[in-house]
């Protein structure tokens, strides 16, 4: 077992196991744990790798290769650099990459912290334009544009764009391209294949899945781009820590059977859902029937563990979610335990006050869905 083709195997599964681990040295571990260094032994010159812990940390290097495996298997071109949580990576690639005068376009329907983001833009002379994800409505604002964002699935309302059809419109007028791939992980899509720059995640959600870490990644072929990126990493320090890297690493052994789970629990609750009259604006992109299905089902080789869904008010989702047993009321998604919340809490989102979003979980999923359908029954007036 030497070749890295051959250990690393063809197969998702195979390569989530044994994704970015080194080559096997006789009396060491499988995955080496997490080297807390500030500095290393440095005599001489300061050539690489390892000098200072803000540029560089060997266990970020084997998570780094193992995050660059499942994002762009059998490419040896990319790089692929982590950071302390998904908006550290986001932020490092927006603000390496753009400079007062350009214009980006973001989405207007995409995560929460964006709309902070784009204050910040603007506030450095950089132009935002915003267009929604579904409709693929950013091709009317992209002339002059330097980079186009793209958060699809979006969160939480799961619509969908062509990323490929927006790529191709995007690099015709030199803007690049990226993908915030956080909402579907590698292993439900990837944005590089599909013609993105830069494929960009948090690693807090499905990716580590245990909802105990926070992280973050960007992975991109670029030299130049990617070296701005690395390079905002080091001045503004947005690092992860050797043990949230290690932990991290050792979550993405069993990412495919989770995400296998949880995406099919996430099918059969919202089946589930669909019968019920009170559930009004049922979004599951995997649903053949969702407005989101069509592009997903060209693009995405599997559809989430997120379900979204609206109650007729806003007391009425409180007491569903007071009501479930082995669902928590939380925020984030992609963990292992089923977690909810109502979203209109946090102001923001242009949601209605009783829509859900719901996080399915790698539970059993006759008890989940018993466990929703049994706290809707008791929640209804
Ligand atoms: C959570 C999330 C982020 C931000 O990630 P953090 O790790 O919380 O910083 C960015 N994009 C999407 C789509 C997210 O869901």
């Amino acid at each position: 077992m030497t070749s890295g083709e051959f250990t690393r195997g063809t197969g998702e599964g195979t390569r989530a196991v044994r994704a970015g681990l080194p080559e096997p040295v006789k009396y060491e571990p499988t995955l080496p744990g997490p080297v807390f260094a500030a500095h290393f032994h440095l005599p001489g010159d300061p050539t690489g790798p390892y000098t200072y812990g803000r540029d560089e940390n060997p266990t970020w290097t084997l998570l780094e290769r193992a995050v660059g495996e499942l994002e762009a298997p059998g490419r040896d071109d990319v790089t692929t650099l982590v950071f302390a949580s998904g908006m550290a990576a986001i932020s490092a690639v927006l603000f390496s990459q753009l400079r007062a005068g350009d214009a980006v376009v973001l989405p207007d329907d995409g995560y929460q912290a964006l709309p902070l983001v784009r204050e910040q833009l603007q506030a450095y002379g950089i132009e935002v334009r915003t267009a929604p994800t579904g409709g693929d409505a950013q091709l009317d604002v992209l002339d002059g544009a330097k980079l186009l964002w793209i958060e699809t699935p979006s969160n939480p309302g799961l619509d969908v764009c062509d990323v490929r059809r927006l790529a191709e419109a995007a690099h015709a007028r030199g803007a690049l391209v990226a993908v915030d791939n956080t909402l579907a992980t590698a292993l439900g899509q990837r944005p590089l294949e599909l013609g993105a720059d830069f494929a960009v995640a948090s690693g807090t959600k499905q990716l580590t899945g245990h909802g105990d870490v926070l992280l973050g990644y960007v992975v991109g072929a670029d030299e130049a781009a990617m070296a701005a990126v690395r390079r905002w990493r080091k001045i503004v320090g947005a690092i992860p820590g050797p043990m949230e890297a290690w932990l991290a690493h050792r979550s993405i052994a069993t990412l495919q059977l989770r995400v296998d789970r949880q995406n099919a629990n996430a099918l059969v609750l919202a089946e589930a859902l669909r019968e019920r009259p009170e559930v009004t604006g049922l979004r599951y992109p995997g649903l053949p029937d969702d407005p989101s299905y069509k592009i997903a089902s060209q693009q995405m080789r599997r559809f989430g563990s997120v379900v979204s869904f609206t109650l007729p008010s806003r007391e009425r989702a409180d007491r569903f979610l007071e009501e479930l047993r082995l669902v928590d009321d939380a925020t984030s998604f992609g963990g292992v335990r089923s977690t909810a919340e109502r979203r209109g809490r946090w102001g923001g989102d242009a949601v209605p006050e009783g829509f859900v979003r719901f996080s399915v979980g790698a539970e059993d999923p006759e008890d989940l869905v018993a466990d929703v359908l049994r706290a809707l029954d008791v929640s209804a007036d």
